[in-house]
């Protein structure tokens, strides 16, 4: 799967650079961003962090 966010609906909670931090970090501005698409496997916890995004910001392609 390849993770993504839309840093226009990301608000800063945290739940995905927490969950994931060899994905997810943050920006300059303060947002989640991908750093690492290849990261993402069936063993680390994007789908979890897309779950727990409370504002639907993170999408998982195929
Ligand atoms: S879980 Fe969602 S709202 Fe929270 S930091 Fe990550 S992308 Fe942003």
């Amino acid at each position: 799967m390849v993770p993504k966010v839309d840093k226009e609906l990301c608000i800063s909670c945290g739940n995905c650079v927490d969950l994931c931090p060899d994905v997810f970090v943050w920006d300059d501005e303060g947002k989640a961003e991908v750093t690492n698409p290849g990261g993402c496997s069936t063993q680390c916890n994007c789908q979890e962090a897309a779950e727990s995004c409370p504002t639907d910001a993170i999408s998982l392609e195929e």
